[in-house]
């Protein structure tokens, strides 16, 4: 009997994968039998994530930006392996600027990674997954695409955005076998979500505002990437599916009966 969410066979490309969540994704998709294309614009810690893969991982530089070089990513992973099953839209960037203090140049900066790169993404690896009528694409929005959230205004808006380009995809792409699904993490330990380094008790007392009371780990949003990668999830298309803790649910009113003691001072 196959274990459950399992990928033996299956190819994917995961961006944004030389640290952080990315990494997670791409060790949990390797560990349920894939073969990875890892890619990253940070070299060095790439090279590092790619080793420790092993042989069923590849490392591509890729600056989701680049609509050229995701054609040639695509290109290379196509004449290799055949062709692509699975892409995970996980590179991001996010900067804290109060709104008023948002520049139309970081507002640009912030949609060019946040929103082209998947755009660019999407069209890049529909020939593959068209030919092949089947595919899943998961891309990365956050707990700033389901609410809004102060100094991040920019950020949001590109994560709110990805609701959008996935939705009307997933109503195109679908009657291709190609399901489209977005996450949206948050609170999650790494550079991103924990910009400090805070050690993890600190870092789960700022997250005393999430219902489960504490952050979460990379690794706990890489199995829902697996899950959704997968034939589990087969019908699964179009579909938000959060991962923070309980934090989307709603907020709390301190005080009265049902919320928890804040633990922050
Ligand atoms: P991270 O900063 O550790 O990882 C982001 C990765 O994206 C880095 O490796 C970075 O080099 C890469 N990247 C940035 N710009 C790129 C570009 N132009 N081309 C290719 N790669 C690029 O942060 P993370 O927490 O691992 O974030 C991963 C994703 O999860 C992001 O999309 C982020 O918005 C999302 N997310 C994270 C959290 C959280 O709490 N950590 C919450 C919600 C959403």
């Amino acid at each position: 009997m196959s274990e459950f969410a399992e990928l033996s066979g299956r190819v994917a490309i995961v961006t944004g994968a030389a640290r952080g969540i990315g990494a997670a994704i791409a060790r949990e998709l390797t560990s349920a039998g894939a073969t990875v294309c890892v890619t990253d614009v940070l070299d060095a810690p790439l090279a590092d994530t790619a080793r420790a893969l092993g042989d069923r991982a590849i490392a591509a530089r890729l600056d989701v930006t680049r609509a050229e070089e995701w054609l040639a990513v695509v290109d290379q992973v196509v004449e290799k392996f055949g062709r692509i099953d699975v892409l995970v839209n996980n590179a991001g960037i996010m900067q804290f600027a109060a709104f008023e203090a948002t520049s139309a140049a970081l507002m640009q900066k912030i949609l060019d990674v946040n929103v082209m790169g998947v755009f660019h993404g999407m069209q890049a690896v529909l020939p593959s997954m068209k030919q092949a009528g089947r595919g899943s694409i998961i891309n990365m929005s956050s707990l700033s695409g389901l609410m809004g959230n102060n100094a991040v205004s920019a950020y949001a808006t590109s994560k709110w955005a990805l609701r959008g380009l996935s939705r009307s995809a997933a109503l195109e792409l679908g009657l291709m076998g190609i399901r489209v699904n977005t996450i949206h993490p948050g609170g999650i330990d790494t550079s991103m979500g924990n910009p400090s380094n805070l050690p993890r008790e600190q870092l789960d007392e700022v997250f005393s505002i999430a219902p489960l009371q504490r952050a979460g780990d990379p690794g706990e949003v890489a199995s829902l990437v697996r899950f959704l990668a997968s034939d589990a999830a087969a019908y699964i298309s179009g579909s938000e599916i959060g991962i923070d803790g309980g934090m989307a649910a709603g907020q709390y009113f301190y005080g009265l009966p049902g919320a928890p003691r804040l633990r922050r001072s």
